[in-house]
């Protein structure tokens, strides 16, 4: 059960969260900006509440995890979003993601693997009113009956990057992807250019849960 309870505790620490991500190097005004409203102890189980604004990766059942809020703020910024950009994210999970990229005035594509997932996020994300398209499916070969995709934020780690995305990616467009292993991932920035050229540039090793799918890794 989530807690939509909120008070001057919570964003007290969530000013505290951003002030932490800033040391971290988290500079993107907007960003910054965006983590300080959501309340991401809505998108946990109560019994986390506390910890909500803790820099950590939590458990949100199903064997999945909300990210921790510097890997959120990380891959939002090297997003370089501006207001009403048209942007595909895929492993809702929780929400929380989706509902930054809402703050930050994206119009969300968001699409979730796992159906129960996808059904609570749904809800939560619906009772903040934080309004995005939220898919249920696999979401390793993107979304190809809404593309193309100014933006496309994926937030589970894959073992490569998948050839559907790169078309489903709008001229001029960005998609952040950690690739590596199942244990361990670089984070790509991966740019087309106005001619189409597709050009990587590589960040640092975060650790995702595997994204699953046809493009993804096999379930065990
Ligand atoms: N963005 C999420 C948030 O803010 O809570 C965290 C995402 S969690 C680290 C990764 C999510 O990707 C999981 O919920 C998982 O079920 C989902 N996932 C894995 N493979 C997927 C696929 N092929 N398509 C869509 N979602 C997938």
């Amino acid at each position: 059960m989530s807690s939509f309870i909120e008070g001057y505790k919570h964003r007290g620490m969530r000013r505290e969260l951003v002030q932490l991500l800033y040391r971290k190097g988290i500079r993107e005004e907007r960003v910054l900006r965006a983590m300080e409203t959501v309340p991401r102890h809505a998108f946990m189980d109560s019994a986390f509440v506390e910890h909500a604004y803790q820099d950590k990766a939590f458990q949100i059942g199903e064997g999945q995890t909300i990210s921790q809020p510097y890997t959120v703020a990380f891959q939002t910024e090297l997003l370089e979003l501006k207001p009403g950009m048209k942007v595909l994210e895929i492993g809702t999970g929780s929400g929380y993601q989706c509902a930054v990229l809402v703050a930050m005035g994206a119009q969300v594509y968001s699409i979730e693997y796992n159906e129960v997932l996808h059904k609570r996020a749904k809800v939560v994300l619906s009772k903040l009113k934080y309004s995005a398209s939220l898919f249920c499916g696999d979401g390793s070969e993107g979304l190809s009956a809404h593309a193309p995709f100014e933006r496309i934020l994926v937030t589970a780690g894959a073992p490569s990057v998948p050839q559907s995305l790169l078309e489903q990616l709008q001229i001029g467009g960005k998609l952040v992807i950690p690739v590596g292993d199942r244990n361990r991932q670089e984070m790509l920035l991966v740019e087309k250019d106005q001619e189409g050229k597709i050009r990587h540039k590589a960040y640092n090793y975060f650790s995702f849960v595997p994204l699953l799918g046809e493009s993804g890794w096999a379930k065990v």
